[in-house]
């Protein structure tokens, strides 16, 4: 068991994912075509995502409507299985829990700040 308040951050997240989605779209009807593919990708590889979300939360997100809005989905989308799994807030690197104020910030994390600093080599 982890002291995390689940529902509070699942609300958190779908509303960051409605904002998301809401970029994205903006980003394609300014872009045609350009998002398309990876944003139908991203919808069909829901039971991967988590693994998705681990492999690529090594860069830390920088957290600009735009480039990364399509990773920041994958991982909000990762973070709600984690709630539904039972596993939210708890680190998938080293199983400790990630720190309150570091999901407050960055509700869809799935590293703890020590586990994201060694991913990243610094
Ligand atoms: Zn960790």
């Amino acid at each position: 068991m982890t002291s995390i308040d689940s529902e509070h951050f699942r609300e958190v997240l779908l509303e960051e994912r409605r904002r998301v989605e809401h970029a994205l779209a903006t980003l394609r009807d300014e872009h045609p075509g350009s998002l398309d593919e990876e944003v139908e990708e991203t919808a069909d590889t829901s039971d991967n995502l988590a693994e998705t979300a681990t492999a690529t939360v090594g860069r830390e997100i920088d957290y600009t409507l735009g480039e990364n809005s399509e990773e920041v989905l994958a991982q909000i989308d990762a973070a709600l299985g984690r709630i539904e799994e039972g596993t939210y807030g708890t680190c998938v690197g080293c199983g400790r829990e990630i720190a309150l104020g570091r999901l407050e910030t960055q509700p869809w994390a799935s590293l703890c700040i020590d586990c994201k600093r060694r991913d990243e080599g610094t």
